[in-house]
């Protein structure tokens, strides 16, 4: 066991008490010739003696908890989430500055100072406070404004910009620190053009040790979690003891996601739709059981036919009770489900009070009139629009829930999506119900 890192491991946890356990659940690797620290996505930490030699332990603290935040961040998982296994060369070095400015933010926001060659939001000319993925979009967007400036940017060798694993990188002129201290030695021959490990990007390097074994320790998926969550509460009881504000927001946000996360309505809504109309593969999906008459003898199956795309009609209360924020969360429902339902005659909507004060089929959300505004009862709604022929096969009600209901069941299936959780309890059983706004 290495001592300094020893002690910038004790100091790192004494500058953020609540990433302690992720800290100390690093296990400590030796890699001569690394020039950096890195970490893996197994909690590995890679480190290179001579690196912690030229380094103070305030440094050296500050490369721990980047790398511990790197991991605790799941930044190798999301990358592969949004660039997949494998990603462009070039998106690849603009997601490790984006990760790099996002613990480098945390970080500053702890009274932590970042050492120079350290990438942040200030120095790439962006806001803080975002995360990983909205600096990586902001990235893009730039990039593809000034196509030239990037081709320069992304062709250096980006390594983990954590600050502060190389502080020689003499060569950088003045402003062209986007890069961080990627200059030199990481351009050299022979060296590796990537530091930071795999818990930045999800791409194993090869110096690093692989999945965990007898031989090679290192924590598997389930105990990483264990740690993710202790630490999530860890921050969520230093806020709680402290004041909002205390955790960088960052933090707390991630935090806070973990802990109690918000189910996407327009996912569960999608599901609860495509179960509605009895249709779980997807919208528009071929179909393999029956055989085409066109089949070409031996060849590969032709699809027989697309299957029909199963109506779906909804209905949205436009009464009184219905608030601004109400009505704009139905628009963003229906926005969704009118993009995962591509049927070609439009999304059927009702929309009205008391009975049906417009219908039509619509192409867009905004070709839909809230009008209204009187009492509510939606029931007539309902059995209007089962009426209907040709008939939906499945009916979403999108209302803040202070309404009557049919009194007895309709022949299509029923959701009723309720801007107000407070309301579920009033809806009959025989209506499949989602709570579009459960923070109420
Ligand atoms: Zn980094």
């Amino acid at each position: 066991m290495n001592q300094k890192l020893a002690e910038a491991r004790i100091l790192a946890a004494r500058k953020m008490p609540y990433m302690t356990h992720q800290v100390m659940t690093l296990i400590p690797v030796e890699r001569h010739g690394l020039g950096t620290m890195a970490v893996d996505e197994y909690c590995r930490l890679y480190f290179d003696p001579a690196f912690l030699e030229g380094r103070d332990l305030k440094h050296l603290a500050f490369v721990v908890l980047h790398e511990a935040i790197h991991v605790w961040s799941r930044h190798g998982k999301r990358c592969v989430r949004l660039l997949g296994e494998k990603p462009a060369h070039d998106r690849l070095g603009i997601w490790r500055q984006a990760v790099d400015a996002a613990v480098n933010d945390v970080l500053e926001q702890s009274s932590l100072r970042c050492p120079d060659e350290g990438v942040t939001p200030a120095k790439l000319g962006l806001p803080r406070n975002k995360t990983a993925e909205e600096y990586f979009h902001l990235l893009i967007e730039r990039a593809e404004k000034q196509p030239e400036q990037d081709q320069r940017g992304s062709d250096k060798g980006h390594t983990d910009s954590t600050g502060g694993e190389k502080g020689d990188a003499a060569g950088n002129t003045p402003g062209e620190d986007v890069d961080q201290q990627g200059g030199g030695d990481a351009e050299g021959p022979g060296k590796p053009s990537d530091i930071g490990g795999s818990s930045t990007d999800g791409q194993e390097r090869p110096w690093e040790d692989g999945p965990p074994s007898q031989a090679h320790p290192g924590l598997a998926e389930h105990d990483q979690n264990l740690v993710e969550a202790s630490v999530a509460k860890a921050i969520e009881q230093y806020q709680e003891q402290r004041g909002r504000g205390s955790v960088p927001g960052g933090l707390a946000r991630a935090a806070a996601e973990l802990l109690h996360p918000k189910v996407d309505p327009a996912r569960e809504l999608l599901a609860k739709v495509k179960y509605a109309v009895g249709c779980t593969s997807g919208f528009g999906d071929f179909t393999y059981r029956k055989p085409n008459r066109r089949q070409p003898q031996g060849g590969a199956l032709l699809p027989a036919h697309v299957k029909p795309i199963p109506r779906v009609t909804v209905v949205v209360d436009t009464s009184g009770s219905m608030e601004q924020s109400d009505l704009a969360l139905a628009l963003g429902v229906i926005g969704n489900a009118l993009r995962s339902l591509p049927d070609p005659r439009g999304l059927r909507v009702l929309a009205g009070d008391t009975a049906v004060a417009c219908a039509k089929n619509v192409f867009r959300p905004e070709q839909i009139e809230l009008s209204g505004g009187g009492g509510t009862d939606m029931a007539a709604l309902i059995v209007a629009a089962a009426e209907e022929r040709p008939a939906p096969k499945a009916i979403l009600v999108v209302t803040d829930g202070f309404t009557g209901w049919p009194p007895k069941p309709v022949a299509p299936r029923v959701v009723a999506c309720l801007t107000q959780a407070g309301t579920a309890s009033a809806v009959p059983k025989w209506i499949d119900t989602l709570v579009l706004n459960p923070e109420d």
